[in-house]
């Protein structure tokens, strides 16, 4: 009987043995499959002298550095608050009826509708400056919403978020019901945001399907809000994100339609 009861625990001991080396098995493995980075430059043999890691071509291009009231030297300037000229409304491609502000800024009119860039761009950097109106009005998603709809298609929300909740993908500085912010660095209710947006393209094959997801960093007054993140499609306020193939586009701003009268200034792009 003892020696039953000893086999019996021997049995299920060694059991309990092949299991673990299966699963250490599965996770070598697993591990195998990973590929391993290799720096092709960096497997010629080695140099002994500094100057063996030194180079001087091509040449990396002068750009004028932005301080607070000026551009870096080779941005696009799209809104200087001189004019709407180089913007129009999504809906009918007419002449911008925003209001343009005597301070250099504009504001959201009312159910005009969006307004777009006529430029296009893909990868970009984008420099957007913004401002919820005072005095405060309503909750959650009706207090000084607009959005930057970059490619025309993915927003990153526009809110006034001060002591007001809502969904987080939703808050400021989401991208729209996709992906929260890691923090939220809005300004007083009244004062001047500024978002600057690193923004790469999703990639389409000829059959119009995604390859590549596009993704975007955003920095909120200084502050990382979206680090590299995966921009996973459309923003749409009903429905999963759809992922349609495209080229460049417009930047967007949204008109929410409840009277949110945000305001834009500075807004200029550079290129990648
Ligand atoms: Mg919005």
């Amino acid at each position: 009987m003892r020696n039953t009861f000893a086999l019996s625990l021997l049995s299920l001991f060694l059991v309990s043995c092949q299991e673990k080396t299966k699963e250490a098995h599965e996770e070598t493995t697993v591990e195998t499959k990973q590929e391993v980075i290799v720096h092709e430059e960096y497997t010629q043999p080695e140099p002994t002298e500094p100057e063996g890691t030194e180079y001087y071509e091509p040449k990396v291009p002068v750009v004028g550095p932005a301080s607070n009231d000026r551009p870096p030297s080779d941005a696009i300037i799209l809104f200087n608050g001189s004019s709407f000229d180089g913007w129009m409304h999504v809906q009918d491609s007419t002449a911008v009826k925003w209001h343009l502000n005597e301070d250099g800024s504009m504001t959201v009119a009312d159910k005009t509708g969006d307004i777009r860039t006529k430029q296009e761009f893909g990868d970009m950097q984008l420099h957007i400056e913004w401002r919820s109106p005072l005095p405060v009005q309503r909750e959650g998603q009706n207090r000084g919403n607009s959005g930057v709809f970059l490619n025309g298609m993915y927003e990153i929300q526009v809110l006034d978020n001060n002591e007001n909740d809502t969904y987080v993908n939703g808050q400021v500085g989401a991208i729209y019901k996709q992906g929260p912010p890691l923090a939220m660095a809005s300004v007083p209710t009244g004062e001047w945001n500024v978002y600057d947006i690193i923004y790469h393209a999703p990639e389409f094959n000829t059959n119009g399907e995604k390859i590549k997801s596009g993704t975007v960093t955003v920095l909120h007054n200084g502050v990382l809000i979206q680090d590299h993140t995966e921009i996973k499609g459309t923003t749409p306020y009903i429905g999963w994100p759809k992922n349609p193939s495209h080229g460049k586009g417009p930047l967007k701003l949204q008109d929410h339609g409840d009277d949110s009268r945000v305001s834009y200034r500075n807004i200029w792009v550079r290129e990648l």
